[in-house]
Order: C-alpha cells, then sequence, then structure tokens
C-alpha cells in the first residue's frame, strides 16, 4: 500500500481525458459566481478520475470494519446489522419525509413510532418511550433530568447519586452533569454491588442509584431485589442503563427487577451501525409515575389519528430539535418485527452461550476477572502475562495482525490490564474458534518471541500512536507546495 497522500500523486496537467469536447452546453463557474470569489490558483493536485478512485477505495480498505472483521469490542454490541433494515430505511415514503409536514401526511410515520413504543413498553415492562435522544448518553441524561424533576415536583431536593465502581463513565458523568453529587458503592469480590456498603450509603438524600445488569463486568446482579428495596425505601429512584439489552431481551425485564427509568441504544442492541458519533437513538423508557415528565413531543392517538402531543404535564421540556433520528428508529423498528418473540429471545440466548464458551475456552490462558457464569460478555483480566512484560495493550495491537478488533481494554477501571470481550449473538461458532486459537497462540508467543508482540502491530499501515499527541496536537493541516 502506498503511503502518499492524494496531493503527492498529482502530476502537472494530468486529468481525465475521456472528455473532450462536451457536446452540451457548459456552463462555466464565472458565469454564476462574482470573479471576485472565484480563486484560480487553489493548490489541487492533478490527477485522472481512475487514480482518484482508486485512492480512496484505497484508503476505505485500510479501515477495520464490522463487515471485514470479527470486532469483540466490549460494551459496544458489534452484531452484524442486517442490510435489510438499510434498505427499508431507504424507501421514498421515508427519505422524502420533511420535519415541517403537517401531522395527516406523516401519519404513516408516526404509526411506525407509536407501534416500536408498544414492542418496547412490552420487553421492558416500561409504560411509555421518548425516542428523542440521539445517542446513549444523551438518553441518560433525558432519563436523569426527568428523576430530577420528578423529585423537585414532590418538593423534595435530593442532592446524590449512586454507582458502582464498576459503572459505565457515562452514568457519573450524566448524574455530574444534572448537578448531583455523584458518590460510588464499591463492587464486592463476586463482582456484584456490595449490598453492606450501599446500605450505608443510602438516605434521604439519595436522588437515585444508575444500575446495569447485567453489569458492567458482565454479571448478573442476582440482589437486585434488594438493591431496588432499600432505594424505594428511601424515596430514591433506579436508572437502568440498557446500552447493551441483548442478554435480556425475553427473559426478564428492568421493571421486574424494580427499575423506574431506562434508556436502550437502538445502535447496539437493535442492530443500527455504530461508531465514529452515530446516527444513533436512545430511546428512554419511564414507569407510569414518570410518564407525565417526559420531555416533548410524545406520538399519541386519538380518535384512530396519530399527532405530537405537546401537553405533558411536568415535562422538562425539548431536548433536541424535531423528532429523534427517525431512520434509526424504522431499523430498529424492522430489526423487532424481523425476529418477533422467539427471534429475540434466541438472541438473548445465543449472546449467553457466545460470551460463555470464549472464558470456557481461554480461561486456562488468561486470568478471569471474576470466576462466574457470565452474560453477553466476558472480562478476562492479563495480570498473568503482565507479569512476564506483556501488557492488554501489547495484547490488544498483536491481535490487529490477525485481522481481529481488539476488544475493550482498561475497562472497566477496577480490573487490572482488562480485556473485555463481547462476541454478540451473530458471531459463527467458527469465528470464535478461530478467536480463541489466535488468543492462545499470542499467549505462547509471550514466551517465545516477545519482542514480536511488544512491536506489534506489524501488519496495519500505522504501528503504535501516540494517542495523547493525537487528541492533543492534531496536525489537520497538509500545506501543499509546488
Ligand atoms: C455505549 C454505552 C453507553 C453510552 O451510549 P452512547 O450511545 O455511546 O452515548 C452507556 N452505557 C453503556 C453501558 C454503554 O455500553
Amino acid at each position: 500500500m502506498d503511503k502518499k497522500l492524494i496531493f503527492e500523486k498529482g502530476s502537472e496537467g494530468r486529468k481525465n481525458s475521456y472528455v473532450k469536447k462536451p457536446s452540451f452546453d457548459i456552463v462555466e463557474p464565472n458565469q454564476i459566481i462574482p470573479e471576485k470569489f472565484l480563486r484560480q490558483d487553489l493548490p489541487l493536485p492533478s490527477l485522472g478520475e481512475f487514480e482518484v478512485v482508486r485512492h480512496y477505495t484505497n484508503l476505505a480498505n485500510l479501515n477495520f470494519s464490522l463487515d471485514a472483521n470479527f470486532y469483540p469490542l466490549g460494551s459496544c454490541t458489534m452484531k452484524y446489522n442486517p442490510k435489510v433494515n438499510e434498505e427499508l430505511a431507504s424507501l421514498d415514503g421515508f427519505i422524502k419525509l420533511h420535519p415541517y409536514q403537517r401531522e395527516d401526511t406523516i401519519q404513516g410515520a408516526l404509526e411506525l413510532i407509536y407501534s416500536l413504543e408498544d414492542i418496547l413498553c412490552e420487553i421492558t415492562g416500561m409504560k411509555k418511550f421518548t425516542f428523542q435522544a440521539s445517542s446513549g448518553a444523551q438518553g441518560e441524561f433525558i432519563g436523569m433530568a426527568i428523576i430530577k424533576k420528578y423529585h423537585d415536583s414532590k418538593g423534595s431536593r435530593r442532592s446524590k447519586v449512586i454507582v458502582p465502581d464498576s459503572s459505565h463513565g457515562t452514568n457519573p458523568a450524566t448524574a455530574a452533569l444534572c448537578g448531583y453529587d455523584v458518590v460510588v458503592v464499591d463492587s464486592n469480590d463476586k463482582g456484584l454491588v456490595d449490598l453492606d456498603k450501599l446500605a450505608k450509603l443510602v438516605d434521604d438524600d439519595t436522588a437515585a442509584i444508575m444500575l446495569t445488569n447485567p453489569n458492567t463486568l458482565g454479571l448478573f446482579e442476582e440482589n437486585i431485589c434488594q438493591i431496588s428495596e432499600l432505594i424505594h425505601k428511601k424515596g430514591g429512584l433506579l436508572y437502568y442503563d440498557g446500552a447493551n439489552f441483548n442478554p435480556l431481551l425475553g427473559i426478564t425485564n428492568p421493571v421486574l427487577m424494580g427499575f423506574d427509568v431506562m434508556h436502550l441504544n437502538f445502535h447496539k442492541t437493535f442492530s443500527t451501525p455504530h461508531g465514529c458519533g452515530g446516527p444513533g437513538a436512545g430511546a428512554v423508557g419511564v414507569v407510569p409515575e414518570l410518564v407525565d415528565f417526559l420531555p416533548i413531543p410524545v406520538v399519541a392517538k386519538k380518535n384512530n389519528k396519530f399527532y405530537f402531543d405537546y401537553k405533558i404535564k411536568h415535562t422538562i421540556g425539548r431536548v433536541r430539535s424535531f423528532y429523534g433520528n427517525f431512520s434509526v428508529l424504522i431499523k430498529a423498528y424492522v430489526y423487532l418485527l424481523m425476529l418477533g418473540k422467539e427471534g429475540l429471545l434466541r438472541v438473548a440466548q445465543n449472546s449467553v452461550i457466545n460470551a460463555n464458551y470464549i472464558k470456557e475456552k481461554l480461561k486456562g490462558h488468561y486470568s478471569l476477572a471474576y470466576n462466574s457464569r457470565c452474560m453477553h460478555e466476558v472480562v478476562f483480566s492479563c495480570d498473568k502475562q503482565k507479569e512476564k512484560g506483556v501488557s492488554a495493550l501489547d495484547i490488544s495491537k498483536r491481535l490487529l495482525d490477525y485481522k481481529i478488533h481488539p476488544p475493550t481494554m482498561y475497562f472497566p477501571l477496577i480490573v487490572k490490564e482488562a480485556l473485555m470481550v463481547e462476541p454478540t449473538e451473530t458471531e459463527s461458532k467458527d469465528t470464535l474458534d478461530y478467536f480463541i486459537k489466535v488468543m492462545i497462540e499470542i499467549d505462547k508467543e509471550i514466551n517465545q518471541n516477545p519482542d514480536k508482540l511488544k512491536n506489534s502491530p506489524h501488519t496495519m499501515p500505522v504501528k503504535r500512536v501516540n494517542e495523547v499527541a493525537a487528541a492533543r496536537f492534531p496536525n489537520l493541516k497538509y500545506t501543499y507546495e509546488k
């Protein structure tokens, strides 16, 4: 692969030759754009069209992508996104909608949102959903703003939100952004919330606890009903982070566990492509007591007509322009209808089986952070490897040479040299076996050829980048000199 920039590839005077003299009239730029705005001396490279196509195709091929490579990134649910989702979300009737259209001309779109909400209420046990949030983090913000307004409406000023030490970073960030003091509760030696420590933290000043179950170590919080009782007894609420909802689909739901507010990441659990910042959708669901606090507008139905309802008693207000990322909602809807109840249950079962298969096959080679049955993801610790001088980072980089995307590294923070693997339900046994074989191979390499590991990757266009410098001193400008 040649690593030249397109600016270095051009050659003065080179251009396409197949269009000699157009047989149609061409409008010259200066006929429509005033001369003073036209720059004649733009330092653009001169290339033929074919060279340009090849340049960008080769660049695109340098990407690691879900459609090309196994991508076991923990807490991200990098599952297969069925292409039929894209096909249906691209139907003319959808993509030509305009957000300023009158309600009577968009009944189909509103019905889709309404029906999607129905399905999600059945899956989660929640009473009502809003689809305004563009991401999980924004969903959390909406959920916590609802909790805050709920306490305010009762004249109760509470300042504390509890999160476990294994929580996803967005949880404490959200609580802080909503003006709460974040209080961390430790995990016990089984990787679950320490009930005794929690009991000491919960008081009349506790607004909520933010949890996910299975938790961020991939383990099921067995004491969730006791946790719920502890919090509710003091008037606090339970927030459920449902970003990765795979393992629960069709098996149990957050309301049965005692949760009051939740979000779902459509761009993880419900198969919308993600990465690089979107577009996504974070659906927020609430129990009956909190329906009156949802952001406006919500989709409602009256006399067989669908409409946007802005009259919500205690609404937290508007949280974004228009009505959410509609195309993402279509994809989630298609996915849910295609799978149906039985299909969703199998998603849950297979996501758990796949993670446990990897766990059992690798536990003799890599330490388990916690040795109990995991749910949809498994967290290893490379502590034994680290003693021999090889880190989780080295192992992750070496995986790239085998065309496998690294797992999530150094997270959750309470696990030393963590590698968090989430295979998802859509991977075949062959792919899992390949990953297992490679991981064992890499572990052997620590004794046989540690330098090769530490200098990896060997097959990527860039090796180890200085990640701090890349963020702090990005060089975004190419200076062209003729
Ligand atoms: C991904 C994730 C989030 C945040 O979702 P975004 O869409 O990236 O904002 C929150 N919590 C958990 C557990 C997640 O995995």
